[in-house]
């Protein structure tokens, strides 16, 4: 459907737990994470009744995303759910792979159909420092396995912060060459409460792509990432430039949080509380109410006019 600037918003991203086996300084805090307690949670019955009302309402492309998807408990079967309704045609996975070993070929049967994988370097000891005690060694096990599984056109997300990992723009760049893999640059946010240093690391897209001679773009759906290729390369490089570059006019989206809370923009602290309706078990409401919300979208972000962050973690809400 169209909300009231006439876009069409067809794309929902569902955090399925604000829980993470990390603690990314970009993302959350290092300690002091209060996690929703299980009640608070959307069980997987209501989020299967949204995102029926949702596809009534004209959105066929869902994500599931976290914190980390992969930590909550019966994903595979609720992927399965999903991806059975019909009217679903595009249901894909943010994750931050370490736990993919175990899950990919299972997501792979259940019906997902694509995976987006985030990775900030491809050092052993820079990783463990900023996930905060991750190991990249298991995130490339779970490449492995994806592949193995079938999965196409795997997407890396990578956030540059200056000083950490801008010396390895190109490696990330290289990633496309040979094989059929998408990296997607995606400019540092302030969101949150994480740790206020890595705000400062903040690198626009525009220096990366000037980093990044010989690239020629090419024509994507995607409605915020503008994508360039390297012309022999098999994949493609995306730029995601929520803070240079207002991509707001054609933005397809909105978020639903882990408790249950539609979020018509992630950079706005205006939400939509749909438990109430979910306890009437009346679908009609569900969908009134969620049509409502999409047409109350908000028009832009004002992050780069010197808006405050908004409230929640990232892990909150589901990037
Ligand atoms: N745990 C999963 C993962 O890391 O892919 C899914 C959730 S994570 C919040 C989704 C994406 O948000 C990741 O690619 C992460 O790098 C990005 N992200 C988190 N905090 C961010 C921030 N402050 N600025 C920009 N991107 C951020
Ligand atoms: Fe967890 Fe993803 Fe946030 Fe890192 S970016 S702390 S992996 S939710």
């Amino acid at each position: 459907m169209k909300d009231q600037f006439d876009r069409e918003i067809n794309y929902m991203r569902i955090s399925v737990t604000d829980r993470c086996n990390f603690r990314c300084k970009y993302c959350m805090p290092e300690s002091g994470v209060e996690n929703l307690g299980h009640d608070k949670i959307l069980s997987f019955e209501s989020i299967e009744r949204i995102v029926r009302a949702a596809v009534n309402l004209g959105i066929h492309k869902f994500r599931l995303t976290g914190g980390e998807p992969l930590v909550r408990k019966g994903i595979v079967g609720l992927v399965e759910k999903l991806a059975q309704i019909e009217g679903v045609h595009d249901l894909a996975m943010t994750t931050n792979g370490a736990l993919l070993k175990d899950y990919a070929a299972d997501l792979k049967k259940a019906g997902l159909s694509r995976l987006n994988i985030s990775m900030d370097t491809f050092y052993e000891e820079k990783y463990r420092e900023i996930t905060r005690g991750g190991d990249i060694n298991e995130v490339m096990d779970g490449l492995d396995a994806a592949v193995a599984a079938g999965f196409a056109r795997i997407r890396f997300n990578a956030v540059i912060m200056r000083g950490f990992n801008d010396d390895e723009i190109l490696s990330f760049a290289q990633l496309t060459l040979n094989e059929a893999f998408d990296v997607r640059f995606i400019e540092l946010m302030p969101i949150g409460h994480a740790e206020n240093d890595w705000r400062y690391g903040y690198v626009p897209n525009s220096e990366i792509k000037d980093r990044l001679p010989g690239l020629v773009p090419v024509s994507s759906k995607d409605s915020v990432a503008q994508y360039y290729k390297y012309p022999d390369a098999v994949g493609r490089i995306g730029f995601i430039s929520p803070m240079s570059d207002h991509f707001c006019g054609s933005c397809n989206k909105i978020r639903l949080t882990a408790d249950g809370k539609l979020k018509p923009c992630l950079h706005t602290n205006e939400e939509l509380d749909l438990s109430p309706i979910l306890k009437t078990g009346d679908d009609e409401a569900l969908r009134e109410a969620i049509s409502q919300a999409i047409f109350n979208k908000e028009e832009k972000h004002h992050l780069n006019e010197g808006a405050e962050p908004i409230d929640r973690d990232m892990n909150k809400i589901g990037g």
